[in-house]
């Protein structure tokens, strides 16, 4: 087999670890297409119930989009005027609406008097303002402005009430909004820059990839964090928030403080020579910059690196902390895990200055080789190592929640693998690319670091092996590990 059928077939292995991420049939969706697919919507059970498009929507609102369960409720009432009662769009007492001109109960003014079907009058100009501040506030189903009266009131009603212009497009624009929340299948793109929605065919968890180019989680919009859920996502961020706070307010120990502020702050001390050092690259294997000490240690838990190499420092010692109070050894296990945290995003972040770095390595190899095709390993390599690292940081919050068992230990197993890859690849492509000429990089790259013998890849290989699926069942979250094996599947159910 030639070189170049060689990278062909390397060039598939990596196509298809990315088609699993994403799903073909997701449709990105712009306002106006939104639109129309909420229109075609209500077009569609306005022919079975035979009532006015606004009222039609109210009623899709309520059912979050699913036509068929909106049927369901009105089919199980042979009363059609019962189910609109029921779904607060007429009142109870049918009265005919009024128009009359009296005091407004509201402003105290002589004017002529609206209202609706439940026949709570005021004057058009308390209507304009009640209806105005609704919409301001991203409400788009609205209640009659009388306390108690939970009566909707219709879409047409609403344009009628409020004149201005620019306020029935905020009014559209909130509909449109609204319809998108309540709808499980779609979801807007989290980047400010942009205004499209998502259109999924499945509901699960997992990554979507925007055409703006913005990666996010289905289910919570946050950047992608598997193997931890969406929950534990959250139960994290608010810990990590109360460390912060901690940190800068100074309630409860300050020897935990100081060690928070440890952990939050860019500089840690050389264990050797005690000179400042601040990170600059995402490699945590650190080089004192004093010439007289050059001391060499891992930047996770300052042991010496002559000792430590790439070996694991990711499990917690539980034991050495099995003599002190309780609460002393959980919040020494939170630090240990935040610190990890913390310090792998850091790298996520001082990582991307790689893309330079290697852009400029590139032009050269380019030049020499006069191929664009012979340059793409590199970019790949930084690809994949920053999405490898993403993975490490949250495998560190997953790691902070898990019960201690044996499929803890398999999972630190997993752990370890991929955090010894990350820093192994990191390493090389921060310190060691200038060093070999083409060939020989490419032979490293690809053959080392990204690949094993059997031609695997081996970064997505220890992250597969870690990507954790939840789901919800009655009461409690369950976590599945999905391990594939070369040439078996297996899978793991741990429940927390
Ligand atoms: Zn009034
Ligand atoms: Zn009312
Ligand atoms: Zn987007
Ligand atoms: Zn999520
Ligand atoms: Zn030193
Ligand atoms: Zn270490």
């Amino acid at each position: 087999m030639s070189s170049d059928e060689e990278d062909y077939g390397e060039e598939s292995e990596y196509e298809t670890d990315e088609i699993e991420m994403d799903d073909d049939s997701d449709k990105f969706l712009t306002p106006s297409d939104l639109t129309a697919e909420m229109n075609l919507a209500i077009t569609d059970a306005q022919s079975i119930l035979q009532v006015n498009a606004g009222v039609c929507r109210l009623l899709l609102q309520k059912f979050k989009w699913n036509k068929n369960s909106l049927l369901d409720k009105f089919y199980e009432n042979p009363d059609t005027n019962e189910f609109l009662t029921k779904s607060n769009i007429i009142p109870c007492k049918l009265e005919p609406i009024g128009s009359q001109s009296d005091e407004c109960e509201i402003c105290c003014m002589e004017s002529e008097l609206v209202g609706l079907q439940c026949n709570h009058l005021a004057c058009r100009e308390c209507w304009t303002h009640y209806l105005s501040e609704r919409v301001k506030a991203d409400q788009s189903e609205i209640e009659c402005m009388t306390t108690d009266c939970k009566l909707l009131i219709p879409d047409e009603q609403i344009k009628k009430f409020i004149c201005d212009e620019n306020l029935k497009n905020s009014f559209d624009r909130v509909t449109i909004n609204n319809y998108v929340e309540a709808n499980p299948y779609l979801t807007w793109c989290p980047a400010d820059y942009c205004s499209k929605a998502v259109k999924v065919v499945n509901t699960g968890t997992r990554l979507i990839t925007c055409p703006c180019g913005t990666i996010f989680c289905f289910t919570c919009g946050n950047d992608g964090h598997d193997p931890v859920s969406c929950r534990h996502l959250k139960l994290w961020q608010k810990k990590c928030e109360e460390v912060k706070s901690k940190a800068t307010t100074g309630d409860g120990y300050s020897s935990d403080n100081d060690t928070f502020k440890w952990i939050l702050s860019n500089t840690k001390d050389c264990p050797q020579c005690l000179t400042a050092i601040e990170k600059n690259g995402g490699c945590n294997r650190i080089l004192c910059r004093n010439k007289k000490c050059m001391f060499e240690f891992c930047w996770l838990c300052m042991k010496s690196w002559a000792l430590h190499g790439y070996s694991p420092c990711n499990t917690f010692n539980e034991d050495a902390e099995k003599n002190r109070v309780d609460s002393r050894a959980e919040l020494l296990r939170l630090q240990f895990y935040l610190n990890r945290f913390m310090e792998h995003d850091r790298s996520l972040q001082l990582e991307k200055k790689l893309v330079r770095t290697v852009e400029t390595q590139m032009e050269k190899i380019q030049d020499l080789t006069k191929s664009w095709t012979e340059t793409q390993f590199l970019r790949k390599a930084v690809d994949v190592l920053s999405e490898c690292r993403r993975t490490l940081k949250f495998t560190y919050a997953f790691a902070y929640y898990l019960e201690r068992n044996n499929h803890a230990l398999l999972f630190e197993t997993n752990q370890k693998d991929l955090e010894m890859a990350v820093e192994q690849l990191s390493g090389f492509l921060e310190k060691d690319l200038e060093n070999d000429d083409v060939a020989t990089l490419k032979q490293k790259v690809i053959h080392r670091v990204l690949f094993e013998s059997d031609g695997y890849y081996k970064l997505f290989y220890f992250r597969f092996k870690i990507r954790v699926a939840t789901w919800n069942t009655v009461a409690r979250f369950s976590w599945i590990i999905v391990l594939k094996e070369t040439s078996r599947t297996s899978i793991i159910i741990h429940v927390l």
